[in-house]
């Protein structure tokens, strides 16, 4: 089964995608990691797309189509992994990336089966980023005021002393990353929606809530 969580920044995708990669054994394609991982180990790219992601506007369509495409001819490669099925997390974020998604898929002989739209209000989304902080290491998520950083600095899934907040969870670069969902990536709900594959979910329930409501939209 491969599916879509689509939501503006601070929805929960991340944490629900890795709920599904450890419920379901499912392979998480996150755009957003990728390219943090490619800003960390320093390649040309990675420095390429490190301002703009300061900055909150979406990097080319170019370099992410490429970024999935390498990871889905890997896994292809790989065999097994297709059979579990992809999440993909923050991609496509713009009609051109869901047209080529669904060509590489095409391409793959592989299909599209449900796009879970993550609902959430603008002001819980503010909340919710300028109080966030992830464990590097294993992608946990922290809020500030609803399940603060441990005391002692390590993370209660891995015991990684490494949990950061992103250069891009503040207010400024926040209001560019809505502005780019609202212009370039909330058409896809309607895209999705035409073509009989989006079902919405309540972003703003509890995590389990809303892990529940997925379960329920993937049948
Ligand atoms: P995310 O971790 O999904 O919030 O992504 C962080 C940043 O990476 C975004 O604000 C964009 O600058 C960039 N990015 C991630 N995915 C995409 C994508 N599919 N298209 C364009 N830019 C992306």
């Amino acid at each position: 089964m491969n599916i879509i969580l689509l939501g503006p920044p601070g929805a929960g995708k991340g944490t629900q995608a890795r709920k599904l990669v450890d419920e379901r054994n499912m392979v998480q394609l996150s755009t957003g990691d990728m390219l943090r991982a490619a800003r960390t180990s320093g390649t040309e790219m990675g420095k390429m797309v490190a301002a703009v992601m300061d900055r909150g506007d979406l990097v080319t369509d170019e370099i992410v189509i490429g970024l999935i495409r390498e990871q889905l001819v890997a896994a292809q490669s790989g065999g097994d992994i297709i059979g579990n099925g992809f999440i993909f997390d923050g991609f496509p974020r713009t009609l051109a990336q869901a047209d080529a998604l669904g060509a590489l898929l095409d391409e793959l002989g592989a299909g599209l089966d449900c796009v879970i739209e993550m609902q959430v209000d603008d002001d819980a989304l503010v909340d919710r980023i300028t109080a966030r902080a992830t464990c590097k290491d294993c992608g946990e998520v922290y809020n500030d005021n609803t399940k603060p950083i441990p005391a002692d600095g390590k993370c209660s899934n891995c015991g990684s002393s490494q949990i950061e907040r992103r250069a891009d969870d503040n207010e400024e670069s926040l209001r560019t990353r809505l502005m780019a969902y609202y212009k370039q990536t909330s058409p896809l709900v309607g895209y999705y929606y035409a073509k009989g594959d989006l079902k919405s979910v309540d972003g703003l329930a509890s995590m389990d809530e809303v892990a529940g409501s997925i379960a329920k939209a993937l049948g």
